[in-house]
């Protein structure tokens, strides 16, 4: 079986496989791979080309079958830019999400080309940084920081943005001998449109950025208030098993965190409301509840949006 650099495999019903991240690879993002009875779908496409590969020969090994359909969950590069790996594939997508991957993608790859020697230099300092750590932890993060830049140059130098070719208003199902997906838009939420894929006679949910486990979700792209609407809607599929956009394999109770953390933010920011000055996100401390949470400069970016949102 495939061993990759870039994610794990985790079994979750019969021929249905959470891909979740590693933290040193060029996946970021988790991904699904399910096993419709004839033909695979497979659920987003993670952050770069190579890992997309390992994704396609992880799912042709696993079930031995075509693969049937692409999904892209959203617009964000960490989830559509394996999407190369699969071009012999319909890659399917919401209308809103289509449009959003053709006006970022090709300016991602135009504003990173040129960046191309700094990376490399950037790459050099981290390798020395790597070298010079003399305690075990810093040298662990480094090593983090100096893989990372090294699968983006990967990425940038590979990369051909690829497009979904089929898209769908508000749902869409697919149906094999197995099981149906049905593919369903919550409308705005962690961006313009979000889509997560719903295996009900599984009850399995694969969530797409709308659900983050132990990580700080980006309220950047969408609405806040929207995606706690949108947190009920999903909530109402009644799903136990939920595979977030980053972290481990969760249950329901992941909705009800990210409903919690959105609204502590938004109380975060509320006596702000109406105040002339704007105060600086960098001054109010991570809420010991997300301490430990993943991915911390997010919540500097989230208190920066909200804060700019409220005193327009
Ligand atoms: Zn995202």
């Amino acid at each position: 079986m495939i061993h990759s650099r870039h994610f794990s495999i985790k079994p979750l019903a019969g021929g249905i496989y959470a891909l979740i991240a590693t933290e040193q690879g060029g996946a970021m993002s988790n991904a699904g791979i399910i096993d419709m009875g004839g033909f695979t779908i497979i659920f987003d496409t993670f952050n770069t080309p190579q890992a997309g590969r390992d994704l396609r020969e992880a799912a042709l090994q696993l079930l031995d079958q075509p693969i049937g359909y692409v999904v892209n969950s959203h617009w964000h590069g960490d989830h559509v830019r394996g999407n190369q790996c699969f071009g012999d594939v319909p890659i399917v997508s919401s209308g809103k999400t289509r449009g959003l991957i053709l006006t970022t993608q090709p300016q991602w790859l135009e504003r990173m080309t040129p960046l191309l020697p700094q990376l490399n230099a950037d790459i050099a300092a981290a390798a020395a940084a790597v070298k010079a750590a003399t305690d075990e932890d810093t040298r662990k993060l480094l090593n983090v920081h100096h893989s990372y830049l090294l699968e983006i140059r990967e990425s940038i130098e590979t990369l051909a943005v690829t497009c979904p070719a089929v898209t769908y208003d508000k749902e869409l199902t697919i149906h094999g001998s197995k099981r149906s997906a049905r593919l369903l838009t919550l409308g705005r939420a962690h961006t313009e449109c979000d889509s997560v894929l719903h295996l009900a006679d599984d009850s399995i949910v694969f969530a797409g950025d709308a659900v983050a486990v132990s990580n700080h979700p980006l309220l950047t792209d969408g609405d806040p208030e929207d995606w706690m609407s949108a947190l009920e809607t999903l909530r109402n599929l009644d799903a136990v098993c939920i595979v977030p956009g980053h972290g481990p394999v969760s249950s329901a109770d992941s909705i009800t965190h990210m409903q919690q953390y959105i609204s502590d933010l938004l109380a975060l920011c509320q006596p702000y409301i109406g105040l002339e000055s704007k105060p600086s996100a960098a001054g109010i401390p991570v809420p010991e509840a997300y301490m430990n949470w993943d991915a911390t400069a997010v919540f500097e970016r989230n208190l920066e949006f909200l804060l700019s949102r409220r005193l327009q």
